[in-house]
């Protein structure tokens, strides 16, 4: 099998380094990653400035490519420019830090796999919950197994895997989850400070959400050691609300419009 493995850590992040020894046994792994850490960075692109790519050497001397964009940037570029062949699954991580409930908004981890389903390729984030992991192999022998049964899993066009390991030895690992996202806001908070010549900046703080009382989310199912799998849609049609707002007559809608137009031009 042929796979693309990025890391919004960036090129030197150890998460890849582990994600590319686990599965570059028996497969083909073309490795694309930024040239340096670009966590949060969300699924943005560079418009505004050229993609430049250096050689990188892995362990094992093959070339990876350190790329000087966005984690969407190096899946952009891999397929369109710097890999002949298509690969049959992207691999987004291992990421360090959790990627589960709003995260997944910000989250390059999350959205490099994204970009990849866009283009019709089965795609998953995998990502330690702890910001410094020492188990990324818990999160490796997982990924491996979810690669090797990629086929089964039957993953729907634009739709990814968002997998999320609890940083523990896998003999401390309580089971797999299937759940949806846990939406309850961090707590969260900006920090002013001075810099040394007296001007003020800001910082954001992050504090875990207290425990979430709905069972069977990302958040909840992590808290008790499972592995948590959660199925994202890049569509983000709300298509329950949908038929709601169809209610709405949009031609009554339209001609308010034209009134309040005509009123603000008189
Ligand atoms: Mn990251």
């Amino acid at each position: 099998m042929k796979i693309f493995i990025t890391n919004d850590d960036g090129i030197h992040a150890e998460g890849l380094l582990a994600l590319y020894r686990v599965l570059s046994n028996g497969n083909e792994v073309m490795v694309a990653a930024p040239d340096s850490e670009r966590s949060a960075e969300g699924h943005g692109i560079s418009l505004q400035r050229p993609l430049r790519k250096a050689l990188h050497s892995s362990p094992d001397k093959q070339p990876w490519y350190a790329v000087a964009g966005t984690p969407a940037d190096c899946v952009k570029l891999g397929l369109l420019a710097l890999f002949e062949d298509r690969p049959d699954l992207v691999i987004s991580g291992i990421n360090a830090g959790v990627n589960d409930g709003i995260n997944v908004l910000y989250s390059g981890t999350v959205a490099a796999a994204r970009e990849a389903s866009l283009y019709g390729i089965p795609a998953m984030a995998v990502s330690m919950t702890a910001g410094r992991p020492g188990y990324y192999e818990t999160g490796a022998a997982l990924a491996r197994l979810l690669a090797d049964r990629i086929d089964s899993l039957r993953i729907p066009p634009y739709t990814i895997l968002n997998v999320n390991v609890p940083d523990l030895p896998l003999s401390e690992i309580a089971g797999i989850r299937f759940g949806g996202l846990d939406m309850t806001r961090p707590g969260d908070w900006v920090e002013k400070r001075e810099d040394p010549r007296g001007r003020e900046y800001f910082w954001y703080g992050y504090q875990k959400p207290a425990v979430t009382e709905k069972s069977g989310t990302d958040r909840e199912v992590l808290n008790r050691n499972y592995v948590s799998i959660t199925p994202l849609g890049c569509d983000m049609t709300d298509y329950h609300f949908l038929e709601n707002l169809k209610q709405t007559n949009p031609e009554r809608l339209f001609e308010e419009l034209l009134a309040t137009g005509r009123d603000s031009l008189s």
